[in-house]
């Protein structure tokens, strides 16, 4: 296998791969705050985070990887200023804070589950951790923080090159830091606890030497990375908006932790946004949309993953209808493409072509240690599946390398699998069977006005008839 290499953003650059026990590389990706639905742009952060964590066990490397659940903390503004997230949702929808955290929870690891993501090593929670929060805070707090009447905020001015993740310089505040909190020494302090205000109604608050409160929303992330993976562990990914906020705190905290300028990651990594038409997809303008959406229009979830792996993960991705729609034909073709070869591979067990399918496994290698080029991967998987000279069989177990990297299931997958029915849909599977026999004993007779009839009737309820569909899909869901 050739080396891997990945950009960093902390160098702006590519770099060689090398951690410091290829056994254990351990990976830490800042996970969803569970105040309401990931949206699909959530989501493409963690088909990224398994592409990485599949590619590297694939090419032989052993994992930790931990994705928290943000459950407190995270303000409606990164600036420290607004309500909790979480506080905010509960008080709206007049819910149990606990609840609300505990079905988005569930809903976030199904979204997962259904897009074929792998679990990671773990997934701890921030409301597990705040006595570990108190005393890292307990620790920093002298030499790095300073006291405000609304909590305890850190210096960053006390560590070296604050900021350079973001790429600005300390006294060029980043985007997004707007609303700022009266008191701050430097716009760029940010909260490591926030103490309720007299008479604040909080549903999670916890004791601390800086009164009853919360942690703020960084310190969660420098807490559970260093108790679950080390003081300095390999990997750390994000969204690439944390590049400019959340991950430079986190960095500030974990040098001021250790007391070095040691940033607690070798290699800090970003994938780009989902994107509409209407610009950045987010929780917060609460305009956005889900997985559950996607298949309620017809789609299956491993689309949404195909059309996530058609670009690589540094790149922005416009979602579309189009694009979608377009990503499930291509999943359609490739099951299509696998389901024949079997076919065939089954007609003559045992042939041997003339060729090996070593240089597509070469090739995906070489794809995928470039910085986890997918979309430079699916062409190969494309010419594989059609090279006749490598045997049927060769070419399924060259599938297995395809699979285990692109998380496709493309050797499991079906295609009555892919024929998702919208909600919108007035028939379901069986009902569509029962009428395509009655319209093929219709055209066995000649009858072909039954044939039509039935056809209309279909249509009329959304399902489209294929005759000689090329892929041979013999019908769709138009609705
Ligand atoms: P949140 O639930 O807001 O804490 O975000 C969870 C993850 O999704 C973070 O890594 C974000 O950086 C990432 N993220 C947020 N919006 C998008 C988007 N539109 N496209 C891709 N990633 C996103
Ligand atoms: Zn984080």
């Amino acid at each position: 296998m050739t080396p891997i290499t990945l950009y960093n953003s902390l160098t702006r650059a590519a770099e060689i791969f090398e951690p410091a026990d290829p056994a254990n590389v351990r990976i830490y990706s800042c996970g969803p705050t569970v105040y309401h639905y990931a949206h699909i742009g959530n989501l493409r952060a963690y088909l990224f985070t398994d592409t990485l964590s599949r590619v590297l066990t694939w090419k032989g490397f052993g994992l930790t990887h931990v994705i928290n659940i943000t459950d407190v903390g995270h303000l409606t503004s990164d600036a420290d200023a607004g309500d909790d997230k979480m506080e905010a949702a509960a008080k709206k929808s007049g819910q149990d804070i606990w609840a609300i955290a505990a079905h988005y929870t569930q809903a976030f690891k199904q979204n997962l589950k259904d897009l074929n993501v792998r679990d990671p090593s773990r997934f701890p929670l921030a409301t597990d951790h705040i006595a570990e929060m108190i005393a890292f805070g307990e620790k920093i707090a002298d030499t790095h923080c300073y006291r405000l009447p609304d909590g305890l905020y850190f210096d960053v001015s006390t560590v070296p090159d604050y900021g350079r993740l973001a790429g600005t310089r300390d006294d060029a505040p980043a985007e997004g830091r707007i609303e700022t909190v009266e008191g701050k020494r430097h716009p760029a302090d940010f909260a490591i606890w926030r103490t309720s205000a007299p008479g604040e109604n909080r549903q999670m608050e916890w004791d601390s030497p800086w009164g009853r409160g919360a942690p703020g929303w960084h310190l969660e992330c420098s807490v559970m990375s260093r108790q679950y993976l080390g003081d300095h562990f390999d990997i750390h990914t994000g969204g690439i908006d944390h590049r400019e906020i959340h991950h430079p705190n986190e960095i500030a905290q974990n040098q001021a932790h250790a007391c070095s300028a040691d940033t607690g990651a070798s290699i800090w990594m970003h994938n780009n946004f989902l994107v509409d038409r209407t610009g950045k997809m987010s929780k917060s303008s609460g305009e956005f949309l889900t997985l559950p959406a996607l298949v309620a229009r017809g789609f299956h979830p491993l689309a949404y993953r195909l059309m996530c792996l058609q670009a690589q993960y540094r790149s922005e991705l416009e979602f579309s209808w189009e694009n979608l729609a377009a990503a499930q034909t291509r999943l359609k073709r490739l099951v299509q493409s696998v389901a024949a070869l079997r076919a065939r591979g089954e007609a003559k067990a045992g042939g041997k072509g003339a060729a090996d399918a070593s240089p597509y496994r070469e090739r995906l290698d070489a794809a995928v240690s470039d910085d986890l080029n997918t979309p430079r991967a699916l062409p190969v998987l494309d010419e594989l599946l059609a090279d006749k000279k490598v045997s049927p069989q060769d070419r399924l177990a060259a599938l297995e390398d395809f699979d285990a990297v692109l998380g496709l299931n493309l050797l499991t997958l079906a295609r009555e699998d892919l024929r998702v029915r919208p909600d919108s849909a007035g028939i379901d599977e069986a009902q569509i069977a029962a009428r395509l026999a009655e319209r093929r004993e219709a055209r066995a007779a000649k009858d072909f006005a039954r044939s039509d009839a039935i056809r209309d009737t279909l249509a009329a309820l959304g399902v489209e008839v294929m005759d000689g569909d090329p892929i041979g899909w013999d019908w769709k869901v138009t609705a």
